[in-house]
């Protein structure tokens, strides 16, 4: 029997790169979490929050994503987000994921520090143990914020440093360059974290010229309007930076109108370590297989760049040699 393209991005196995675990709220977990807290939301039902997933731009997402979040307050609710982000990444074959959190999200309500980071970290450890999925949690600024308070928020983190593996920059883009935090940045490298940023989603090509110039980051998350720009694309294939794309987020923040004219298949052609992932997938309608076989469907992409893709996104991820081996040791077998 000879599967689709589509089929296959679907069986064989992936890593997970871009994920907000925030992102992964559904609505009905959001409602069990305020009845468990004993908090009121802003909508009636599960189907009037669902209703108000129609974004318009990434801001007007952020403004909802930032309400969702509002339920957690417990070690035991960023536990059960994160774990059912894991059964979900699970079912569609992800063996290895590096999850981006948002401290400032949840300190600036009054949550501590340790009880996002160790509710989130549990789960990381039981999903290794109980799916055999690898996880690791990187921490993201909001860079709508000061840099002075993504100081103050690594401080409060650094007790728990073995928790997490990097930082990274989320949240709006536009206007607020990576070289804001040119200083915090370098202090995260002195410190032995990988750093990553968002850049290129809504803002320009500059910027992802500074995340790499003057963060000096491993990755470039979405990255998508590299294309703008012919030397700097030549540059991120030359030196094999990895674009953590999301296909879904692209069509429903409207950075492209129809999933045809998405870049993918572009970015893989100009020889770029590319790969799929889902964002915030609760809100963007679809996790790691959604995005994967829409994107394979209607680029009309081959089994050759289905499996680039899973090869780059275990080339892109921070695992050790033995583990990036291993992975790709499972991506053969499933491929023959
Ligand atoms: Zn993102």
């Amino acid at each position: 029997m000879t599967t689709t393209p589509a089929q296959l991005a679907a069986a064989i196995p992936k890593a997970e790169l871009h994920i907000h675990i925030e992102g992964s709220l559904e609505p009905e977990l959001i409602f069990a979490l305020a009845q468990r807290n004993g908090l009121s939301l802003p909508y009636p039902s599960v189907e009037a929050l669902r209703d108000a997933y129609a974004f318009t731009n990434l801001q007007s997402f952020l403004d909802i994503y930032y309400a969702g979040a509002s339920v957690l307050l417990h070690e035991a609710d960023f536990h059960d987000m994160a774990w059912a982000y894991f059964l979900r990444a699970k079912a569609d074959n992800v063996v290895h994921t590096e999850i981006f959190f948002d401290p400032q999200t949840h300190t600036a309500r009054g949550v501590p520090m340790a009880t996002v980071i160790q509710g989130l970290s549990s789960a990381c450890e039981r999903a290794r143990a109980e799916l055999g999925v690898s996880a690791a949690l990187i921490l993201c600024f909001l860079r709508h914020l000061s840099e002075d308070d993504a100081f103050a928020t690594l401080e409060a983190a650094l007790p728990y440093r073995q928790h997490f593996i990097g930082v990274g920059l989320d949240s709006s883009e536009v206007g607020h360059p990576p070289s804001k935090f040119s200083r915090v940045f370098a202090r995260c490298r002195e410190l032995g974290f990988h750093v990553v940023a968002h850049a290129g989603e809504e803002g320009p090509p500059a910027y992802i010229r500074e995340a790499i110039d003057d963060l000096k980051t491993e990755r470039i998350d979405h990255g998508v309007r590299s294309l703008e720009d012919p030397a700097l694309v030549a540059e991120l294939a030359r030196r094999r930076i990895p674009l953590t794309v999301c296909p879904l987020s692209n069509l429903k923040l409207c950075v492209v109108d129809d999933l045809r004219q998405h870049p993918m298949k572009r970015l893989l052609d100009a020889g770029l370590c590319a790969t799929v992932n889902s964002d915030d997938p609760a809100y963007f309608g679809g996790y790691m297989n959604a995005n994967f076989v829409q994107t394979v469907e209607a680029l009309d992409l081959s089994r050759d760049d289905v499996i680039t893709l899973a090869r780059n996104s275990f080339e892109a991820s921070f695992v050790s040699a033995t583990r990036r081996a291993e992975l790709m040791a499972l991506l053969d077998d499933a491929v023959a």
